[in-house]
């Protein structure tokens, strides 16, 4: 499916080559999963390559091998700068979108090496010299996978195999959307075959959360979560004041904006989460009402069709009134 790029890609590794690995703002479990999975295929090859995430990440993903090696931009900024200033080569993981660099945006583009975005979100803005832009595909885990495959397999080994099942793993909703293609499974079937553990890799992302983290979804679930059946529409909403009562750490909120889709007849669903300076906003939807769209439109953000973010500068308050103001004008679609 990427034999092509994958050439092009393959000329530009050398063993010895600086080579700096990256992905998104927040990174999630494709993120880092594919981010580091091309890290060990790299550094098998001999190349010198350090993986950068532009900010920190949750403690359940914090297990994936090559998180110990991995550079927080925010907090080792001149370093990361240094070594995106002399890579040869930048690969851009699971984004397709500048403004998803975070505060690495700039050093990124200033950069003179060439660029590799490998990525499965629609209508790509990043300019790169070689892109494996691929919708179809699961996760960018998956074409991670297809990237190594084309160039050579024999590198392959269970730390790769371990990171890409957990990108798939993830970005399917643990195989439960996503993952129609037949692909998606064979690519699975094969990654198991490094004797990965694989129920092992399920409970530490999913079973690796605070006993406050759980009652913070009690609350969330019990006393925030506001449903409009004439929308098809419910979301939930989190304070800062709300946060600090249930001391939340990075990652707490994770799979939250998915509960409220488990609603007979709920097919669009927010979670609002203040942020010092800004909302940061998930949307999610059943079907054919496409929150990239909707959060390109409105709140700056994009995504895929049915898993998307972005972001607002108005007060908590202000954005949930701005978002239910705007649920009248999409009341046909979201009834379809
Ligand atoms: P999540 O809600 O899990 O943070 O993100 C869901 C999807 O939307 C992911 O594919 C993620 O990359 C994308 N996404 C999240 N936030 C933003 C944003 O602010 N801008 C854009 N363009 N995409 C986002
Ligand atoms: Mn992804």
């Amino acid at each position: 499916m990427i034999l092509d790029e994958s050439k092009k890609v393959k000329a530009l590794l050398k063993p010895g080559s600086k080579i700096v690995v990256t992905t998104h703002l927040n990174p999630d479990g494709d993120a880092l999963g594919s981010m580091l999975g091309l890290y060990w295929f790299l550094k098998g090859l001999g190349c010198d390559v350090t993986p950068i995430s532009p900010n920190d990440y949750p403690e359940f993903l914090q297990w994936l091998p090559g998180n110990e090696v991995t550079i927080d931009f925010t907090r080792r900024k001149k370093l990361a700068k240094k070594i995106i200033t002399e890579a040869e080569v930048v690969f851009f993981l699971d984004y397709n979108d500048s403004k998803r660099g975070g505060d690495m945006k700039e050093s990124l583009e200033a950069s003179n090496a060439k660029k590799v975005m490998i990525d499965h979100h629609p209508f790509p803005q990043l300019a790169v010299d070689i892109a494996i832009s691929h919708t179809e595909a699961s996760s960018t885990a998956e074409l991670v996978y297809e990237l190594i495959q084309a160039i050579d397999g024999n590198y392959m080994n269970k730390a790769i195999a371990e990171c890409l099942y957990t990108g798939i793993m993830t970005d399917t909703g643990c195989f439960s959307y996503n993952s129609s293609r037949t692909r998606t499974f064979e690519i699975a079937s094969q990654l198991l075959n490094f004797s990965i553990d694989k129920d092992g890799i399920f409970r530490n992302i999913y079973d690796n959360f605070s006993a406050q983290r759980m009652r913070l979804l009690g609350y969330c679930l019990n006393e925030k979560m506001q449903v409009f059946p004439e929308f098809r529409t419910a979301f939930i909403s989190l304070s800062l004041e709300e946060q600090d009562r249930y001391n939340f750490v990075i990652g707490d909120s994770e799979g939250f904006v998915n509960y409220p889709l488990s609603i007979k007849g709920i097919c669009f669903t927010a979670l609002f989460t203040a942020r010092k300076d800004k909302v940061k906003i998930s949307f999610r939807s059943r079907g054919s009402f496409p929150v990239n769209g909707f959060s390109e439109k409105h709140f700056d953000g994009g995504g895929h069709t049915n898993a998307a973010g972005g972001e607002s500068d108005l007060s908590l308050e202000e954005t949930i009134k701005k978002f239910m103001d705007l649920l009248p004008q999409y009341k046909k679609e979201l009834n379809q």
